[in-house]
């Protein structure tokens, strides 16, 4: 199994060096990790006018634009040194989406293409009543109290299906982080709705989704997604990866057995493997 979902400490809200972030992943014997931390969120600031996104704290979000070239370079090196024939390192990028923004986020992460193996296409942040909403920093929770879920997933899905078809992206981050804090859509089947049109434009656009195991870890106590958009996925043969959102080197295959358990339970044989870009199938419990 490979954790393509690892952070590092240029996010400046995770902890721990980037060896110990592998040294973790080989103890587990997991046979790959991967970097992906947040690409530079400042750049947000072009989308939206200062009043609008003036108290989205986006430096405690990402590295800065000039430590880019650190990032790949420092992940390149580690890959130098403890690639083996069972434990391979991948470079890769979290890159948040804003809708609309295509051009723009294409040409901030173009330059850098080449170098990566893999780019998670991310939603943290939506446009709500004239603000931008980071709706999974809990330091934002009120807002759930001003706009109702069922509203805040129609546009979530509106993004992320935009997302989608941007072509910019390999994986799906966490599909469904809007129930982080256990808030859930009250029209249920509305919601159901959502994520199957959803998971159509992901089938036809090729990209991969993540089985993330943070959600464990927050207070809805559950993987991301959940087990019926699981059985979507494999219906319309979407490939799965793995991801533990590591932000400590401890988080680095954050339940991975069970996640390997689960996918097994409900008929997925493999997940997918990313070089520079390009899928390859391996056996789920290789
Ligand atoms: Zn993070
Ligand atoms: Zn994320």
């Amino acid at each position: 199994m490979i954790d393509y979902h690892c952070h590092t400490k240029f996010c400046r809200h995770a902890t721990g060096t980037m060896n110990e972030y592998v040294e973790r992943a080989k103890k587990l014997g997991l046979s790959g990790m991967g970097f992906s931390d947040h690409f530079p969120m400042v750049f947000l600031r072009r989308f939206f006018k200062p009043e609008e996104i003036n108290d989205v704290p986006l430096e405690d979000y990402s590295m800065t634009p000039e430590e880019v070239p650190t990032y790949l370079q420092m992940v390149k090196t580690l890959q130098a040194r403890f690639t083996t024939p069972g434990f391979e390192i991948k470079l890769g990028f979290e890159l948040d989406y804003v809708r609309d923004q295509d051009a723009q986020i294409k040409s901030l992460i173009t330059p850098h293409v080449a170098d990566l193996d893999y780019i998670y296409g991310s939603i943290h942040f939506l446009y709500v009543k004239g603000r931008v909403f980071p709706f999974d920093d809990s330091r934002f929770k009120k807002i759930y109290d001003s706009v109702s879920i069922d509203d805040l997933h129609v546009l979530y899905f509106e993004s992320l299906n935009k997302m989608v078809k941007s072509g910019i992206y390999d994986i799906v981050a966490h599909f469904d982080l809007l129930k982080k804090f256990n808030i859930r859509p009250l029209k249920r089947s509305n919601y159901e709705t959502l994520v199957e049109e959803s998971l159509s434009e992901i089938a036809r656009s090729g990209m991969a989704l993540e089985l993330n195991t943070a959600g464990l870890r927050k207070p809805v106590n559950e993987f991301y997604p959940e087990d019926f958009i699981l059985e979507i996925c494999l219906e319309k043969k979407i490939p799965i990866v793995l991801g533990s959102d590591a932000h400590n080197p401890e988080e680095v295959g954050h339940e991975f057995k069970s996640a390997q358990s689960l996918l097994l339970k409900l008929g997925f044989t493999s997940t997918v493997n990313f070089k520079k870009r390009k899928q390859v199938l391996i056996n789920l419990i290789d």
